[in-house]
């Protein structure tokens, strides 16, 4: 359990915000990554706090620049930061612990704010409201063209969700959605085969189509036998 760096409590399960002494604990990047801060430069703004956001260099392979709040420990990441960064960090996760992602999932709470639309840092729009990956618990705010917020506690929540095979959960599920959209695909096309073959029915048929059709209607029997016929020799 983490503790309070001000007062030494034990912190609540889902929040930064010590319960005793109401001071904020950076529990997303202490003992996770070693980082330099930046002077105040970048023209972003928290969308919590509304003060400009700091910028900090978390050195993974070169330069890794992402932006903080230093009042609330917001964190802003450009498009495909945040992936690159639990990537770097949790790489070793090989089993999905699927118990283990329920009980991460379940000590997500709302945090510590209420459910609210907030702005972009950059360009001000609205952002959109998304899951981070299968079962992780922790809702994102999203700007589709400018990257992603997160609230303080919410990296270290998918630091562990990483760790307990949340991403390998995530790829199974992303791979099976592919294989039902590939057979939908593949049945669109064949009925649309079929609708345009002449003869309509049997799409592997083309070249057999035109006598096929003319056989079919005087005898469906000998269609079909000639039918499967066909199929046999043409494999
Ligand atoms: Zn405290
Ligand atoms: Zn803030
Ligand atoms: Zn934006």
């Amino acid at each position: 359990m983490a503790h309070c760096t001000n007062c030494s409590a034990p912190l609540p399960q889902d929040s930064i915000r010590c319960d005793y002494c109401g001071s904020r604990n950076d529990t997303d990047l202490k003992d996770v990554h070693y980082y330099t801060t930046h002077e105040i430069e970048s023209e972003r703004i928290c969308p919590r706090c509304s003060i400009r956001l700091r910028t900090i260099d978390l050195n993974i392979h070169g330069r890794f620049l992402i932006e903080r709040c230093d009042e609330c420990l917001g964190l802003f990441f450009d498009p495909n930061e945040l992936e690159a960064l639990l990537e770097a960090t949790v790489s070793n996760a090989f089993t999905i612990n699927r118990n283990q992602l329920d009980s991460i999932n379940s000590t997500m709470r709302a945090g510590d704010y209420a459910v609210s639309y907030i702005k972009c840092p950059i360009c001000s729009k609205i952002m959109n409201r998304v899951n981070f990956g299968a079962k992780s618990g922790v809702i994102v705010d999203r700007c589709k063209d400018h990257g992603v917020w997160l609230d303080g506690g919410e990296l270290r929540h998918l630091f562990e969700w990483m760790k307990a095979g949340g991403k390998l959960l995530q790829q199974e599920r992303e791979e099976q959605r592919k294989q039902i959209e590939e057979r939908e695909q593949e049945r669109e096309k064949r009925k649309l085969q079929s609708q345009s073959a002449p003869g309509g029915g049997y799409p592997d048929d083309s070249s057999f189509g035109l006598f096929g059709g003319t056989l079919r209607a005087a005898d469906p029997d000998l269609f079909d036998m000639v039918t499967k016929a066909v199929r046999f020799f043409t494999k």
